[in-house]
């Protein structure tokens, strides 16, 4: 403690060099702070850490160290304050106190029979069973403490999961509190699942948006627990069955069948058809009786677990390595039928991938009638050696279309004909045009820019209603205008005159003035709905909407790197690079300039001028989690208002907005002086501008 030799202050300290006076430690820990959180975004958000794990230690020692020697500069939202050192921002690991299982499956009588014969073997004494449905959903463990709810967890791999409260909470059948709680320390386990109707709800919702659909009720329940906001896992609807209970780390009771009676009495959701059975001749006729009756059910089921129900013959049965010995999945054979393959058509996307579509001999499978189901790719149909005119097994599981699981070969004739993927792309009937299997993808592509089909998909697809709304622009209106060579892209539509568009086959003067009134119209459908009109890869409804929010600009857009892309929660690395190609090809940046040109709006225009001069210039850094915006809200909302939102806190900085459990961003801006806002007072910032801006 005798030199000054004060560092720059951007500099960072070395355990060699430590500073001395008490404001270079301070400015010291600041950019400590900062440049670990850096990490740490680079680590857990970006997946793409550029320093080693001892380095980053080497990091937190030297916090730890400056912390140690000014004890009254340390904060309470230091990283080392923080267990395990790194904090995530997605969903916080937490370890399951009792280990959840996974359960052995059996696939026959014969199989349940063995099962029980073994329990008989290692139990001598008394026990009978109960048999209850097992959910096709995701596992999820309850902590209530004093009767409050406390923790949702999800199974994970079954020795630590994630943390997942707020998105159960949404979960109306979850009670939020016990009233007579048996113990200090309970802990409920079951299964969260989408109810049928709500999943195909959702699926044409997705579809709609020009999202991905999910592939079934199960993917969408865990894709859904995974979403960061919890308003949109309250829309879709979630159920639960619990079906364990521990209280104080113990079976509180001495069967299972009095844990359900208690799960259900103390307001916990309880599947209705759980059943106790004496034998396990009374458990297979239960098996059979379920099994039959699953197509009526708004839920997926995929068997029965049936379980020992005392609890001291489980006791004794114990565990194996991956699951109890005292329960058994009987699983339920999946709903299949069988029918004759007709044929299979070859359909173009809108990005110019084959796929095969296999047309059937009517069927009737789980309550529909199917006469088409996918045979995915060439890979698939080589895999099942599946033939046209073959006795194919078509299944459905809870998805919406049906696969073609397999054939029948002993059905074979010796007149079935083999499936040959075409060598020409069946979308482009003038050209001759040679289908590509680029290496590492499974799907056939059209590679012809002009192809077409592909332009007729994607110009349908820039017409729809959820994207420029161009009404009168369907599947004939389209194939028209390509077919005459008027349309060779999204651009084109904006050069139309009337006098061409009347004079297409059977389109009369009228409904041509009505067709460019609204292609007129479209110019101002906003940027969000050109983003997703545009079919840029991957970019859905949701994603075209963060990006016109963080981007404000087709313009910004194009100048956005890889990085600045990823940056944008729920877009992955895989996804910006796609987006960064796209916005990169020529002939796309010919076609944006074109639609610039014709007036199409490319810009957020939400606000207004006068609205969009309130906060401008002014940064804005955002921290922690607020009470009621999401990061992108409050970042749209400063947008819209003038102002910018950065990452770091710096000098220029004029505002960091603070929320739960902030990062490090906050002692920066502190050490900087900078004026501190919680989400109150952002609103207010941003509701005094309203009032301070000009009205013209
Ligand atoms: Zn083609």
């Amino acid at each position: 403690m005798s030199t000054s030799s004060s560092l720059p202050p951007s500099d960072l300290p070395s355990s060699e060099s430590a500073p001395v006076t008490r404001d270079d430690a301070r400015q010291a820990m600041a950019a400590l702070r900062a440049e670990i959180a850096r990490h740490d975004e680079l680590y857990y958000q970006r997946h793409a850490p550029v320093i080693s794990d001892y380095d980053y230690d080497q990091l937190v020692k030297r916090l730890q160290a400056l912390e140690a020697a000014f004890p009254d500069l340390a904060t309470l939202d230091s990283p080392t304050q923080r267990i395990g050192g790194r904090p995530s921002e997605g969903f916080k690991p937490v370890a399951h106190r009792i280990r959840m299982m996974s359960l052995d499956n059996v696939y026959s009588p014969d199989e349940l029979r063995e099962w029980e014969a073994r329990c008989r073997r290692i139990y001598d004494g008394a026990f009978d069973y109960v048999a209850e449905l097992k959910i096709d959903g995701l596992s999820l463990s309850l902590r209530y403490a004093d009767g409050l709810l406390t923790e949702a967890v999800t199974r994970g791999d079954g020795t630590t999961g994630d943390l997942v409260t707020e998105n159960a909470r949404t979960i109306r059948q979850i009670p939020l509190r016990l009233t007579n709680p048996p113990a200090a320390d309970i802990e409920a386990r079951g299964e969260v699942y989408l109810p049928l109707s709500a999943f195909q709800r959702l699926n044409a919702a997705l579809e709609a948006e020009g999202e991905k659909p999910f592939v079934n009720p199960r993917n969408a329940a865990a894709g859904t627990m995974k979403l960061l906001d919890p308003r949109i896992v309250a829309s879709r609807r979630l159920g639960m069955f619990c079906y364990e209970l521990f209280a104080n780390g113990a079976k509180p009771f001495e069967t299972h069948w009095e844990t359900l009676e208690w799960l259900r009495q103390a307001g916990f959701p309880v599947n209705p058809h759980a059943r106790r059975c004496a034998t396990l001749d009374e458990v297979l006729a239960y098996c059979a009786e379920m099994e039959s009756q699953r197509a009526a059910r708004d839920y997926d089921t995929d068997g029965v677990v049936v379980k020992v129900n005392q609890v001291r013959a489980q006791e004794e049965l114990g565990v194996t390595a991956k699951a109890p010995r005292w329960a058994v999945a009987y699983k339920f054979a999946p709903m299949q039928a069988t029918t004759r393959l007709r044929g299979v058509t070859w359909q173009v996307g809108r990005l110019g991938a084959l796929t095969p579509v296999a047309e059937l001999e009517p069927v009737f499978l789980a309550g529909t009638t199917v006469t088409r189901a996918s045979l995915h790719n060439e890979d698939q149909i080589q895999r099942l050696d599946a033939r046209l005119g073959d006795r194919v097994i078509v299944e459905k599981s809870g998805d919406i279309i049906p696969q073609v699981v397999g054939v029948v070969a002993a059905e074979r004739t010796g007149a079935e004909m083999p499936i040959v993927v075409p060598e020409l792309c069946p979308g482009c009937p003038d050209r001759q045009v040679r289908l590509v299997r680029p290496a590492g993808e499974v799907a056939w592509r059209c590679p012809e820019t002009r192809c077409p089909t592909k332009l007729c998909q994607s110009l349908q697809h820039f017409a729809a209603r959820t994207a420029m709304d161009i009404e009168g622009l369907g599947e004939a209106a389209v194939e028209k205008l390509v077919r005459e060579g008027l349309v060779a892209d999204c651009a084109d539509l904006y050069a139309l005159t009337t006098e061409q568009v009347a004079a297409l086959e059977r389109l009369g003067d009228k409904s041509a003035q009505n067709l460019m009134a609204q292609i007129e119209r479209s110019k101002t459908a906003g940027l969000e709905r050109l983003l997703f009109a545009l079919g840029i890869p991957d970019v859905g409804r949701r994603k075209a909407q963060l990006l016109a929010q963080r981007f404000g600009s087709l313009a910004a857009l194009a100048a956005a790197s890889e990085e600045d892309l990823v940056a944008i929660r729920d877009i992955g690395p895989l996804t910006a690079r796609r987006i960064r190609e796209w916005l990169a090809d020529d002939r796309n940046q010919q076609t944006l300039a074109r639609l610039e040109a014709a007036g199409v709006v490319t810009r957020l225009e939400k606000t207004g001028p006068a609205a969009a001069a309130r906060l401008a210039g002014k940064q804005f850094v955002l921290t922690g989690t607020l009470p009621t915006l999401t990061r992108d809200e409050a970042t749209a909302r400063i947008e819209a208002a003038g102002g910018r939102v950065t990452s770091a806190v710096s000098k220029k900085t004029d505002y960091v907005v603070i929320g739960d459990s902030p990062g490090s961003k906050l002692a920066k801006a502190k050490a900087l002086g900078v004026a501190l806002l919680d989400e109150a007072g952002l609103l207010a910032l941003l509701a005094e501008g309203d009032r301070a801006a000009p009205t013209a």
